[in-house]
């Protein structure tokens, strides 16, 4: 082909890619793990104070510091740092009392973990469609309580807030309990309050793909005492001796504690967050304003925002008109080099649409069929359930913002998507 130069030929139909440079991976802060992480995992293994409550020398415990500076952060009374993200929800909803028999509202659209969560309890999860926010839709949960609805759960997709006034206006109106998952929103806000701060409890992830990471780790947040008791003993088995708690109100747990190893990675990864966020947010900016014409020109809408502001910044989400459009710009986008992706496709496997959660629609926890049997109600799941959300996330073209975006890759990529959609 000559014409393989001319800087209008797609991509996909042979023209020169756009991106020049390969895009950084889309793990903000475990691209950001330097000699500080490296030094604070030193710091621990030379004082061989591995576990958080003792050890032989009597040095600081790296959780109990990131539990304050994160408390701290957030303006949360308390914080817990737990094993993981799934873990901190199931301490949450089990804290507040949730269990068998119990129904807890949560989005068709979140990380499969929310589920997993909500069994682990064992509650049974109850689907409620998303609106164009991508988050949970008020009305519909409102149209899904019952007698046995025990717990609101709202999670805080791709970085941005859910709906919390009118989430939280229903919570209120039923006498229901509200837990936050912010395992993908971790230092986003609403209205200028932290995300996981504003329900009962709030739940964060440091999992290796999240905001900020210690490969696996967990924190929980609340500002209610009991609250936080009671979460702690669950989290560690039943050393209440450790914690004060007096005998007749002592409760048995499991074990969801964090290891002094992942807290000395998670504490210096803290103290990048704003950093992260900030550049994220500016790339973000950049990128949204550089394509908004092209955007609204072929049709195609943002995703709408509950609190602007608040948002993380790691994804742009916008809407194609149509489902049939939305492949080939996705085809088109990546083959300019543009990290871009297609929220739902029937047909490729991804654990954050329950249209690809078979466990859950054809109810296989691992003690068969485990919560379903507790419940006296009749909960049947099956692949259209949410049509509106699968509509959605169908027609939503996702661009990822890595913070560590050069200014040349976000030229590009604006370039590169103006494009693609001005093809369309
Ligand atoms: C990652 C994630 C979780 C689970 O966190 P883990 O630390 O992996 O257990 C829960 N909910 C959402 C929305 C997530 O993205």
């Amino acid at each position: 082909m000559s014409m393989v130069h001319d800087e209008s030929i797609l991509a996909i139909d042979g023209g020169t890619p756009t991106v020049t440079d390969p895009l950084p991976p889309m793990y903000p802060g475990g691209m950001r793990l330097d000699r500080r992480e490296e030094e604070s995992v030193l710091q621990v293994v030379r004082s061989r104070r591995l576990f958080r409550y003792y050890g032989p020398g009597d040095g600081e415990s790296k959780v109990d510091e990131l539990e304050q500076a994160f408390a701290q952060h957030v303006g949360a009374g308390y914080c817990l740092a737990t094993s993981s993200g799934t873990a901190a929800l199931t301490a949450a909803l089990v804290g507040l009392g949730v269990g068998p028999g119990d129904e807890v509202i949560i989005p068709a659209y979140t990380f499969i973990a929310t589920a997993a969560a909500v069994l682990a309890a064992g509650a049974v999860p109850v689907l409620a469609e998303v609106d164009e926010s991508l988050q949970l839709d008020p009305n519909d949960t409102a149209s899904k309580i019952t007698e046995r609805t025990a717990a609101l759960l709202p999670v805080h997709m791709r970085g941005t807030p859910a709906d919390m006034d009118r989430i939280g206006a229903i919570a209120r109106r039923h006498g229901l309990a509200m837990v936050e998952d912010a395992a993908q929103a971790i230092g986003g806000s609403y209205h200028g309050q932290r995300v996981g701060t504003i329900g009962d409890a709030g739940a964060y992830s440091l999992q290796f793909n999240k905001i900020i990471t210690c490969g696996e780790g967990g924190l929980l947040v609340t500002n209610d005492k009991p609250l936080y008791q009671r979460m702690l003993m669950y989290h560690d088995v039943n050393a209440a001796m450790r914690h004060q708690i007096p005998v007749e109100e002592q409760r048995l747990g499991v074990n969801l504690r964090l290891s002094e190893l992942q807290g000395a990675v998670a504490l210096v990864q803290l103290r990048k967050l704003e950093t992260i966020l900030a550049d994220m947010r500016r790339h973000k900016a950049a990128v949204k304003e550089g394509i908004a014409t092209a955007v609204e020109a072929c049709g195609a809408r943002y995703r709408q925002m509950n609190s602007a502001d608040g948002d993380t910044g790691l994804a742009l989400i916008f809407f194609m008109p149509a489902e049939a459009r939305t492949d080939r710009v996705i085809g088109a986008l990546r083959a300019e080099g543009v990290s871009a992706n297609r929220l739902f496709s029937p047909d490729r496997v991804d654990h954050h649409v329950y249209y690809h959660w078979p466990s859950l629609l054809e109810k296989r926890t691992c003690t068969v069929p485990g919560p379903w049997n507790w419940h006296t109600g009749s909960i049947e799941y099956h692949k259209d359930m949410c049509p509106r959300t699968l509509g959605l996330l169908g027609r939503a073209v996702q661009l990822d913002i890595s913070p560590d975006l050069t200014d040349r890759q976000v030229a590009q990529i604006v370039e590169a998507t103006r494009k693609v959609l001005d093809s369309m």
